[in-house]
């Protein structure tokens, strides 16, 4: 069922820019999408796979059947993400949507960049924010939303940041950027879609571990602080990040 809604923005109309509105349909008991899931780790502060370059940022490539491919953020530098996109032979003009969690330099850096080869796409930003170069269609995610069919966006949540929730045959993998508004948060959101059965991405300062303890899956990668303390705590579940890694579920 597609939920999303798309209301053009006052004034903002001229750039094609829309606004989620609230997914009306809160589906905790949804059932798992029946998908595969492939996400690829482009740009991270470590390097999985030799030959790749390091960064401050975070990106990851985001593939599942039935969905456009989504890019999740663009690291820092352009540079750094076309060259590891190259490198993990992934072609910018393949990728038909860019999903930004939140608009700080070491996850928007890479945008223009990307933009510059490849600007057919729709853009799911947490808030207003303009690239330089032109765009298909921005939207804005203002509230928890259905992007596409058994996608979602946790809508713009506290400090400017919104998640990425996809659901798989194994229930919902979350992908966040900081986790700036808190895991707690944001998994609390994302249960509003469904059972959360993943969490990859940056999670800065989380240090409330009892709050991962029903996943199967935690990949704490980019600005985690306490990378290994969620490894100690949880070994049969965490898996390293890095630019290259590739997680599939
Ligand atoms: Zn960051
Ligand atoms: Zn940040």
């Amino acid at each position: 069922m597609f939920l999303l809604k798309l209301f053009p923005v006052r004034g903002e109309k001229y750039y094609n820019i829309h606004r989620t509105q609230r997914a009306i349909l809160y589906t905790p008991d949804r059932e798992p999408a029946g998908e595969r899931m492939k996400i690829t780790i482009i740009s991270d502060n470590t390097v999985y796979t030799k030959g790749l370059k390091s960064e401050w940022g975070f990106s990851a490539l985001v593939e599942r059947e039935n969905m456009p491919t989504i890019l999740f953020d663009t690291g820092a530098d352009g540079s750094v993400l076309l060259y590891n996109m190259k490198k993990l032979h992934i072609r910018p003009g393949n990728i038909s949507a860019v999903f930004i969690s939140h608009t700080h330099w070491d996850h928007i850096g890479g945008l223009e960049s990307f933009l510059n080869i490849n600007n057919d796409v729709t853009l799911y930003l947490p808030e207003v924010y303009a690239p330089k170069t032109g765009i298909k269609e921005t939207v804005i995610c203002a509230e928890p939303a259905e992007i596409y069919t058994d996608v979602f966006s946790t809508g713009l949540l506290e400090n400017g940041e919104q998640s990425l929730i996809v659901n798989t045959d194994k229930g919902l993998v979350v992908i966040a950027g900081c986790s700036h508004p808190g895991v707690r948060n944001i998994l609390n959101v994302s249960a509003k879609f469904g059972k959360v059965s993943a969490l990859i991405g940056g999670l800065h300062g989380f240090d409330e571990f009892e709050v991962i303890k029903d996943l199967d899956l935690v990949c704490p990668t980019h600005c985690t602080q306490h990378k290994q303390r969620i490894r100690q705590i949880y070994p049969e579940i965490s898996i390293e990040g890095g630019a290259g890694k590739v997680i599939e579920i």
